[in-house]
Parts: C-alpha cells; structure tokens; sequence
C-alpha cells in the first residue's frame, strides 16, 4: 500500500475520537431514529429518518475519509448504481457498460432504463478502449472485472471518455479504496458494494457512492432522500465498525492470496488461474501500473463441474456461497450464476484464515478430487 493509504488507515480510527466531549462514548452510538425533536424553524439539524440520520453522517465520514472525496451511503450496492443510472441519466442518453462486469448492472441497465429511453452497450473489459467513447453520456468499468479478473487501464479510458464529453463511473467493489483509487486515476463517480470487504463479515447489505464533483453528489443525495433508497442505521453502523478493520483484514486477504495463486498455478488438477498478481497473467502489468494491491479474488478452472463442486464442497476451510470480501474464505463455480465462463470455473474469494491452514486445506481438497 502508499504511504497515503498507510496514513488513511492510520487516521481513521481516531476521526471520531478528535472531536468527542468529556463524558461521550468513544465507540459511535447507534442512533435508530425515524424523527428528531424539531420545534420551530427546521433547518440545520436532523428532521427525518430519509433525509438523514446522525450514524449515516459517522460512515460517511469514514468513506469520504478513504475515498478522499464526498460520499453517500446506500442500503446496497446496487442502490448506489441505481441512484447514479437515475439521479444522473436521461431519455435519449447512451451508457456503455463492461460486458463482462457484475451481471446485475446491465439487468438493472437494460430492464429498467431501456423502457426510460437509455441505450445500452457492452464491451469486454479486457479490450475496453477499442472502439473510442463518441456518444455516450455515461461510461462504467469496473477493474479487475468480476469474475475473470481481466483489467483495463482506468486512467486512458479517463482520458478518452472526457475527449468524448462523458463521465467515467467506476465499480470498485473488489479493489475498496486501499486496494485501488479510480478518482484520483481520473473517473468521475466511484460505486462499490460495502457488503462485500468493507464491512467483511456477511451480515448486511450496503453500499457508496463517491465523487469530487458538488453537482453530482447534490443529485446523488436528492435522489436517496426523494426515491427513499436509505440504509438503516443498524446496518450503517455495523459498517463503520467493518471499516475500523478494513485495512488489516483486506492487508491479510490480499497477501493470502498472492502466496495461494502462485500454489494453485503449480496444482496438477487447476486447468487456469486468473490472478492479477501473478506475472504471466494477462492483467499483471497493467495492475502493477495501476493497483495498490493485486486482490483477494482468485479465479481457478478446473476440469469439470462435478470437479468444481466437489472440490469447493470437500474444503474444509471454503464456505460454499456467492459474494466475498468476508473474514471466511468463500467459493462459487459461477457457471451457476450466468456467468459467461466454463463449468468448472471457481471464484475463490480468500478470507482472513492464517494462510497455511487455508492453503493446507485447499491443497487435501485439489488432491482429492484430482487424485
Ligand atoms: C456485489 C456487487 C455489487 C452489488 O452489491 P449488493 O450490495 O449485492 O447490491 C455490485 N458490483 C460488484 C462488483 C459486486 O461485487
């Protein structure tokens, strides 16, 4: 990590700590509250539960603290795109999205602008720049994409989408803000999934966005208030307490996972390995460029999708379940789940286990069904 991430991480544990009172609590309070007292002229203070609410205020500081820019919470990540689709999108506006992204966002894209009158288009990750960026209003990437883990360079399509009078939005779900930072690579909006690391341990859906433009936060945060898409403070608060340990756990995720792809590429039953760390991976100089961290997500292929199964089913340290980011390692043959890949393609997201039981147990598993 920089040494701006180290000083981040190092900070934000004691944002709130600078600015209590004598006699205040030093963890945040869970302020679960549909109303405020409010006689009389009623600005400048909390009013209502969708307009704001004083844990919200907490996580967002947090974000904003990371992402170094404004930041509005969600209740999930997917209502941190729709807000940026509908807060920010017309009739008659053309979006590219990456083909190969979280596949909910061109459903979300195509099911539900579409009839609104915004042209969709997709485009693989990998090749993201050929083509140029003339007509569109908004363009989407998120890299590493998700699951193959192919890469584009943030700061050229940047470029290019701004010659062509867009805005850049960025998914950076799998990377968080220690791992990679589109807005200062030059994209507009950051949205990411804090169900996924951020908050790490599977217990609630949330999600942000991020920008440095005042406008596009003014809509973002009319359009929660106004659709009424607000995360519930509980949630809001068990967040800011995944965001005190974000850095060590993900620290631990990513270099776990360094160390197991260079052990999976050597496993006679693993077909392919996608990591973005590895060096003869399609993805790894422009990672190396532009990516603090190379991930925790590990993509393996192996030769069947009994093989796959039996494989994620057999380990004893893999919890067989989609989504990642948590303190458990976890697995996925995303076949399952729509993704254009082969039957025996396994996303591996590496939790928090000490390394070696975890590579011991995902070696018995690999031999066993190899064997
Ligand atoms: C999980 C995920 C989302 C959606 O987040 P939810 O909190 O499930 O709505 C969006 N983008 C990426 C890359 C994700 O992994």
């Amino acid at each position: 990590m920089s040494e701006n991430s180290q000083s981040r991480a190092a900070t934000l544990a004691h944002l709130r700590g600078r600015k209590l009172e004598r006699g205040e609590p030093v963890p945040l309070p869970l302020t679960m509250s549909a109303t405020f007292h409010a006689p009389g002229d009623s600005t400048g203070f909390h009013q209502y539960g969708r307009f704001s609410n004083p844990t919200w205020d907490a996580v967002e500081e947090l974000l904003t603290h990371l992402e170094d820019a404004p930041s509005v919470a969600f209740p999930s990540g997917m209502a941190a795109i729709a807000a940026v689709f509908f807060a920010l999108l017309k009739s008659g506006d053309r979006i590219l999205l990456p083909a190969d992204g979280y596949h909910t966002t061109r459903i979300l894209a195509d099911r539900f602008l579409g009839k609104l009158g915004v042209e969709l288009d997709v485009r693989s990750t990998a090749t993201f720049l050929d083509g140029g960026f003339a007509g569109y209003r908004l363009v989407f990437v998120e890299t590493p994409s998700n699951p193959t883990l192919d890469i584009c360079d943030i700061t050229a399509v940047a470029e290019a989408v701004h010659a062509a009078g867009a805005i850049l939005v960025a998914d950076n779900t799998t990377m968080t803000p220690y791992g990679q930072r589109p807005l200062d690579l030059g994209a507009d909006i950051v949205v990411a999934a804090d169900t996924k690391a951020p908050n790490g341990h599977s217990d609630a859906l949330f999600g942000h966005v991020a920008s440095r433009d005042a406008d596009i936060i003014t809509a973002i945060k009319d359009w929660r208030q106004t659709s009424g898409s607000i995360p519930s403070p509980f949630d809001a608060w068990l967040v800011h307490r995944g965001l005190e340990t974000l850095e060590v756990r993900f620290d631990r995720m990513c270099s776990s996972a360094e160390l197991i792809a260079r052990r999976l590429k050597a496993h006679p039953a693993v077909k392919l390995v996608r990591f973005p760390g590895l060096e003869g991976d399609a993805s790894h100089n422009l990672a190396r460029a532009q990516m603090e961290r190379f991930g925790f997500l590990v993509s393996i292929v192996l030769a069947s999708e009994d093989q796959a199964e039996d494989f994620i089913n057999g380990c004893t340290l893999m919890q067989a379940a989609t989504s990642f980011g948590s303190v458990h390692t976890s697995a996925e043959r995303r076949n399952k789940r729509g993704d254009a890949v082969p039957p025996g393609f396994v996303r591996i997201a590496i939790g928090c286990e000490p390394v070696e039981e975890l590579w011991m147990a995902i070696k018995a598993s690999l031999d066993k069904v190899s064997g």
